[in-house]
């Protein structure tokens, strides 16, 4: 059972946990991406294992009375087996998704996943308009010529910062460059496009902009942020009428990623000391 210390970022081992949590996201007006946790599969049992629980999600999703979508990782469904594997699985959950009627988001990992990742994105997107989305990373010096790639495809792009350590020479690695490049994508999208646009962000200067040019533009777009992180300020702007998205992981495999929200930031690390000393 998943310790009571996790539970603030991760929903639980079970797809019916999830559910639950998504039942009381919803009330606030919250909806969700349900991410089974697991990565960098480099079996191929590993990796259909977790494809029957996403095509049992996705069903289940379907069935239930919820605003819930389903999100994957790339090395999840068979990218870490051959990049055959993955652009079958990514093309086959997504049909699977649309006969459902229930959206795909597929996450962005590392800089040698990009090409195959956003090729596979634009064909599927082609072939089942407004089924799916993928996430693009501002932190990548090539992801410009990227947006302008798919700015045109029938699919929804999440832009988001970039969690992976990445070299100088294709990346901004200094934080104040990688925040103007992310204003400037955020900019980007809002005067291209008039649906489809996701910021992935919890920082305060990112939604204020993205609320600013979505008044502007007049376009629709959703903020998503992280199970456990400023939970208090998803509601308020779910109260305020923007329309925001929870990334709601669960499954057996919590303790890594509960290991990267503690590390990544000294809040999430002193939230974990005092739930172990119980205060
Ligand atoms: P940061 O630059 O980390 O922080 C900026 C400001 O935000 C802080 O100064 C603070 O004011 C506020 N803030 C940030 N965190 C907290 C906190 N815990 N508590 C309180 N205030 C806080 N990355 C990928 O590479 N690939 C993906 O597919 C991907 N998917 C994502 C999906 C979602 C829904 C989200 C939210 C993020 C995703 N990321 C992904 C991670 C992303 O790239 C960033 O690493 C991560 O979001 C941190 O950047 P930030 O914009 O939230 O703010």
């Amino acid at each position: 059972m998943l310790p009571p210390i996790a539970n603030r970022f991760v929903a639980g081992e079970t797809a019916a946990a999830a559910f639950d949590h998504t039942r009381s996201m919803n009330d606030d007006g919250i909806g969700v991406l349900l991410n089974l946790l697991g990565e960098h599969h480099g079996d191929p049992v590993d990796v259909e294992t977790d494809m029957r629980a996403y095509r049992q999600l996705v069903r289940d999703v379907s069935r239930a009375d919820l605003d819930a979508c389903v999100s994957v990782k790339p090395s999840q469904i068979g990218l870490d087996v051959s990049e055959e594997l993955f652009a079958r699985n990514y093309r086959s959950l997504v049909a699977h998704a649309a006969d459902h009627d229930v959206f795909v988001w597929c996450d962005m990992e590392d800089s040698d996943t990009t090409d195959v990742t956003l090729d596979t994105f634009v064909d599927v997107a082609r072939d089942h308009p407004w089924t799916v989305g993928q996430c693009l990373q501002s932190n990548l010096k090539r992801t410009r010529a990227d947006l302008e790639r798919v700015v045109d495809v029938p699919g929804a792009i999440r832009i988001v910062k970039g969690a992976y350590d990445e070299p100088a020479s294709i990346a901004y690695t200094e934080k104040s460059r990688v925040n103007e490049a992310y204003r400037d994508d955020i900019a980007f999208l809002f005067e291209h496009r008039d649906r489809g646009i996701a910021v992935g962000s919890h920082d305060p200067a990112m939604v204020s902009l993205a609320r600013r040019l979505g008044e502007e533009h007049g376009t629709d777009y959703e903020v998503q942020m992280l199970m456990g992180v400023r939970m208090d300020a998803q509601r308020d702007l779910a109260a305020q009428g923007v329309d925001v998205r929870q990334y709601v992981p669960y499954g057996g495999k919590w303790l890594s990623y509960f290991y990267r929200r503690v590390r990544e930031r000294k809040g999430n690390a002193l939230f974990a000391l005092r739930a172990i000393l119980g205060r």
